[in-house]
């Protein structure tokens, strides 16, 4: 009787913390590690990678400003030397927002991404903009160890970089990878088109691990995989509107289920545009 009433107390405790965990905005960030020298900080925002040199830190991406003060103590336990870069995968909010704070925290911090990117933070008045910028391809060499970006084309937007991490054979991608489907934003330069394109330029990199912008650290495999999904969405629509569909038409009948994307967030956030540009 005693023991009948302690699971029912235990199974409510339960439902009442899964709850309150759903209702939590903020559910704290978490930090994985893929080598001694190399951590990703996972949640609210993009993931952040953190390397690890002896002269200091390089840091892809740094979430929101409201992320800042985390980040900063999550980084401070996996290393105390000073961060030295960050480099941006392009323009947005959720993987920008903490340049300014981090500027104003890391004396001699610089910030690096493409520089559509800068554009973009500049016409949108965003704050932390960045001092360096770069076309095709750059490297940072710090403390013995090197760390590359790559622009391969547009798709996310048209500022969009891969980060190599070539000692690692890890490839940071920003939201050129999304686990949870793509984002076309055409007004950030996006395109569905060449999207694709560019993700095959990026998997002819040496990597076999790719940290995506959101979602989990994933395999090569996973990316061509994601890759391949897209190209059969975009085709599905080239279909329907060659066969005269009009763009609500079109978005309706798209069959996108099998996907495993998420369906609502997809059709508006990638479809309308795609079906333009088509
Ligand atoms: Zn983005």
């Amino acid at each position: 009787m005693k023991n009948t009433l302690v699971l029912r107390m235990g199974a409510l405790m339960m439902v009442m913390g899964g709850l309150w965990l759903g209702n939590s905005q903020q559910p704290g960030l978490t930090v994985e590690k893929i080598a001694d020298d190399l951590h990703v900080i996972v949640g609210n925002g993009g993931n952040v990678a953190v390397f690890t040199t002896d002269d200091g830190l390089i840091l892809v991406d740094d979430k929101f400003e409201k992320d800042v003060p985390e980040i900063l103590a999550k980084v401070k336990a996996i290393s105390t030397k000073p961060i030295r870069y960050i480099i941006n995968t392009h323009h947005h909010g959720d993987h920008t927002g903490g340049n300014q704070k981090m500027m104003e925290a890391n004396a001699g911090l610089e910030i690096v991404q493409h520089k559509n990117a800068r554009e973009k933070m500049v016409a949108g008045k965003m704050p932390g903009i960045p001092r360096l910028t770069f076309g095709s391809e750059t490297a940072i060499h710090l403390g013995g160890k090197e760390v590359r970006a790559y622009y391969f084309g547009r798709g996310h937007t048209n500022g969009d970089i891969t980060v190599l991490f070539p000692a690692h054979r890890v490839m940071h991608l920003g939201d050129m990878f999304n686990t949870g489907g793509p984002f076309i934003d055409y007004a950030g330069g996006g395109s569905g088109v060449e999207w694709t394109k560019s993700i095959y330029n990026a998997l002819k990199l040496e990597a076999d691990t790719v940290i995506p912008g959101h979602g989990p650290i994933s395999k090569k495999a996973d990316l061509a995989a994601w890759n391949a999904k897209f190209e059969t969405l975009r085709n599905r629509m080239q279909t329907l509107k060659k066969q005269g569909k009009s763009k609500e038409d079109a978005i309706a009948a798209i069959q996108v289920d099998d996907l495993g994307w998420g369906v609502p967030g997809l059709k508006q956030r990638a479809l309308p545009g795609l079906f333009d540009e088509l």
